[in-house]
């Protein structure tokens, strides 16, 4: 392409989580002449994820080998994977800026502050990462900046920015453009990527017109679903709708286990559809078991319709109006459960009802939360109820332990263990990842970017198999970089 390169300006990445198979706590270091920053700093979920090969709790690691000297830190987004042990930088005494975008910024105080709560109420004492002291310390750091603008990083004069480019997702997540003046190189670290079209947030065709056509470098980038096609959206509409119809034909009730961010109030917006043309009767109560779902939903309304997609599903010729756009949360016959105390009682009630009832509770992967207190609790044991699936299951959680249980019974393999075994019904309804799905959508974002002249590409986030796969694509589609598959702590440098 004729750019000057130069010898000055070496830089490396190092990943200290979200590579090397794993999909949770991601984590990457830049380092450039002097100046230091880090892309994220995300929990570690799930037994199996969260311990490493030598058995340490990867989420209690020190982090002043990353600290030293550290200038900033990059949010790609609120996710907890993503986000959620940037207070430990600050327990430890560490203060680097917080960069993020405002909605980000929005997201994440209630869901720092519940990761805290989770800590206090449920770890050991010698197991907690930071309280909510220590969140309030990290918020007087953190700065919520422009998508779409180029922002000074690293040093004083460094001559290095980070651009945050909208790609769908969740609200607020970006995938960052990080600008090397110094030796001229580009990388593109893609974050979590969203789906072409999205409810609530929008898909990333509605951002691509503004994405910079500088030639990229190197391209980090996740391969969490790389292995799934695409489920249409009146396809996941569907399956939800006949789910929750046949579980109430047979006598019983569903309950969802459902992220506190974006899957739950996904969710509502399709309940509130279901009310409005039929599909879901009136009389039927809506049940909201997660006090953290509630305020996410508040920081919704709050943001407003300008940081909402006013489309609903794949219709291009469907447009919410400003009012219409904020009172899709707006449930006929809706409960919020307030209490762990009035949570148990909801299980038991719940469990035998008689009437129509849809339970969404928080919880994604049954492992903290409120839906914990179904799981775990009467509701499960009548076999009319039912479990219904739609969030990820990192492996080792109670979730993922649950479905692996409910295929190997059905194909009559015995090996399933005892006391994950449930007396309800499971469902699993695919496709309502927000994460790009397969090759074709993701060529297709990829394609919104200048990779003629792409020499490096970092695959993460993701199992070794959905990476390998990537790896494959790359070169059948004749991209002649390099491709790497770091593990943890391996240093690459350009
Ligand atoms: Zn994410
Ligand atoms: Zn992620």
């Amino acid at each position: 392409m004729g750019r000057p390169e130069s010898s000055k300006g070496k830089m490396s990445i190092i990943s200290y989580g979200g590579v090397g198979g794993l999909v949770t706590g991601s984590s990457h270091l830049i380092e450039s002449k002097g100046s230091k920053f880090l892309i994220d700093l995300g929990m570690f979920q799930g037994r199996r994820e969260e311990r490493s090969e030598r058995g340490e709790r990867r989420n209690l690691t020190s982090l002043s080998e990353i600290e030293r000297g550290l200038n900033q830190v990059v949010i790609t987004h609120a996710h907890c994977d993503h986000s959620a042990r940037v207070p430990k930088l600050y327990a430890d005494d560490f203060r680097p800026e917080t960069l993020a975008t405002e909605a980000t910024v929005a997201f994440m105080w209630p869901l720092l502050n519940n990761s805290a709560d989770i800590q206090q109420s449920q770890y050991a004492p010698g197991d907690r990462i930071y309280n909510r002291h220590d969140v309030e310390t990290t918020f007087r750091h953190v700065r919520g900046v422009k998508s779409f603008k180029e922002i000074p990083i690293g040093q004083k004069n460094s001559n290095m920015t980070v651009e945050f480019l909208l790609n769908g997702h969740v609200e607020g997540s970006s995938s960052i453009l990080f600008r090397n003046y110094n030796n001229n190189k580009n990388v593109l670290f893609t974050g979590d990527m969203g789906k072409p079209v999205q409810s609530l947030c929008g898909g990333y065709t509605d951002f691509m017109d503004k994405y910079p056509q500088d030639p990229i470098d190197v391209l980090m980038i996740e391969s969490t679903n790389f292995e799934k096609e695409p489920v249409l959206f009146e396809d996941k509409r569907r399956e939800i709708l006949d789910t929750i119809q046949s579980v109430w034909a047979g006598g019983g009730n569903s309950v969802f286990p459902v992220l506190s961010f974006h899957r739950c109030q996904e969710l509502m917006e399709m309940i509130h559809n279901g009310q409005k043309n039929g599909n879901i009767p009136v009389d039927c109560e809506i049940i909201i078991d997660s006090p953290l779902a509630m305020e996410i939903t508040d920081v919704y309304k709050k943001l407003g319709p300008k940081y909402l997609s006013p489309r609903y599903g794949n219709d291009p010729n469907f447009y919410k109006t400003d009012e219409e756009s904020i009172s899709r949360f707006d449930l006929k016959n809706l409960r919020v459960i307030n209490s762990h105390e009035e949570s148990v009682y909801n299980d038991a009630t719940m469990a035998k009802c008689g009437k129509k009832v849809i339970i969404l509770a928080g919880g994604g992967m049954g492992d903290h939360g409120r839906s914990v207190n179904y799981l775990k609790g009467d509701f499960c044991k009548n076999p009319k109820n039912a479990v219904v699936y739609t969030c990820y299951q990192v492996e080792g959680t109670y979730g993922a332990n649950m479905l692996y249980n409910e295929k190997c019974s059905k194909e009559n393999k015995e090996k399933y263990s005892k006391d994950k075994k449930t007396g309800a019904q499971v469902y699993k309804i695919e496709g309502f990842t927000s994460h790009i799905s397969g090759p074709e959508e993701t060529f297709d974002f990829l394609g919104r970017f200048n990779l003629e002249n792409l020499k490096t590409v970092i695959i993460g986030h993701g199992k070794e198999s959905a990476g390998e796969k990537m790896a494959e694509e790359f070169i059948r589609r004749g991209y002649q970089a390099k491709i790497i598959r770091p593990g943890i702590r391996q240093s690459i440098e350009f």
